[in-house]
């Protein structure tokens, strides 16, 4: 059964806007910046946050391990529409600070931010800020009791991972309930797959709260989209998930774009499949469609005659900004691209030292290979007009 949670707002004060999670809202993708960020930073910082909005990144959070960073992550956040989130461990004093600044969300390690009082004196704060907080529970540092409480089974059916995550979580949202701060939300992360696919399943059944999914250390590029597509497609798939992150060893741009393709490919187990419950107004699928582009890419073989992995990685950040429902194909040859792509709306391949662009499998223009890029663009840009002209008429 999807899990039907309640509603929350992230944002929505100040200049930031406001993001929803949860109930029948759109499944939202969050991303983590990479590095530290530095007072020097901020301008090309806020640059590259408007690129991942337009790629569809909802929420972006920033790990703040003391208070000189708060002072950086909060001075961005007078400058970015886009919510940002504090990732608070260790010290709750840094939490608070962040909340002088429009910080939209703090994350907290419910097994290091220390005893009820430093908890509570998070939520006065984030209660009169109107900041919302993520309990963040990891595998990797639970609570001692709960570690010995679910010692590791040596069975196949070992739930103690999951067993230890769910009541990590429950205890501290049971500490919410009693300080009554509701805008909260969950998450539980394991590296493991099915620790990950269990705690979430276990946790939907018992708690209201909007769950945060992802898979935590899932790797480098291709092994980390593997994991996490094995762990999250399931759980969005059932209706388990209000947000997630695709934890890469790679860019937020490739985090974004393997969030956004986990989510269609869920959209398209729910939408063809017995799984797609209705939770109020919207269903399963509904909640992870989005309107974008969908590549179609061949392998590449020896016959290819364009640098197709090239004009990929150049091409793709721009292609999943676009906002418009379209399709594109990019080809490595003649032979078989334009037959073998006849539905795209538009299509680039290559031919000797030329590249043809086609629009459903009608070349339509043919340059030299040094101009692919301007002559795709030009042929994108109307491509888009034709497509905005047909959603009016
Ligand atoms: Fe090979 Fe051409 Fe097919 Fe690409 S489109 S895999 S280059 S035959």
């Amino acid at each position: 059964m999807p899990h039907i949670s309640k509603t929350i707002k992230i944002g929505g004060f100040d200049h930031v806007n406001a993001v929803t999670i949860g109930g029948d809202s759109l499944v939202v993708i969050q991303t983590m910046w990479k590095d530290r960020l530095s007072f020097a930073d901020l301008d090309s910082a806020a640059r590259r946050i408007e690129g991942l909005s337009g790629m569809g990144c909802g929420l972006l959070r920033f790990a703040v391990p003391d208070l000189a960073a708060a002072e950086a992550v909060g001075r961005l956040a007078d400058m970015v529409s886009m919510p940002l989130a504090a990732d608070i461990h260790f010290d709750y004093k840094i939490a608070l600070r962040c909340m002088d600044f429009p910080i939209a969300k703090i994350r907290i390690n419910p097994g290091n931010i220390g005893g009820r009082e430093k908890v509570r004196a998070v939520l006065e704060k984030a209660a009169e800020k109107g900041a919302a907080i993520r309990i963040g529970v990891n595998a990797g540092s639970l609570p001692q009791d709960l570690r010995d409480k679910f010692p590791p089974q040596s069975s196949r059916r070992d739930n103690s991972v999951a067993n230890a995550l769910v009541e990590a979580a429950e205890r501290e949202l049971a500490i919410f309930n009693e300080f009554g701060f509701t805008n909260v939300l969950v998450s539980m992360k394991a590296s493991g797959i099915a620790d990950t696919i269990k705690a979430n399943r276990i946790l939907a059944r018992r708690t209201a709260a909007p769950l945060h999914i992802g898979v935590t250390e899932a790797g480098p590029l291709v092994a980390g989209i593997a994991r996490s597509s094995a762990a999250l497609v399931p759980l969005l798939a059932e209706g388990i998930g209000d947000t997630l992150r695709v934890s890469l060893s790679d860019s937020m741009e490739n985090e974004v774009i393997a969030a956004r393709e986990i989510a269609g490919a869920a959209a398209e187990i729910a939408a063809g499949s017995f799984t797609d419950h209705l939770s109020g107004e919207a269903g399963t699928a509904a909640r992870l469609q989005r309107n974008g582009v969908r590549v179609i890419s061949c392998p590449r073989c020896g016959r290819y005659g364009f640098d197709t992995h090239g004009f990929s990685s150049r091409w793709l950040p721009r292609l999943y900004a676009l906002d418009r429902k379209i399709s594109v194909a990019i080809m490595g040859c003649e032979v078989n691209g334009p037959q073998e792509a006849c539905h795209a709306d538009l299509g680039i391949t290559g031919s000797g030292d030329k590249v043809l662009i086609f629009r459903h499998g009608e070349v339509v223009r043919i340059v030299a290979a040094a101009e692919a890029d301007e002559a795709f663009a030009r042929e994108l840009e109307q491509t888009l007009r034709g497509v905005q002209m047909n959603e009016r008429d």
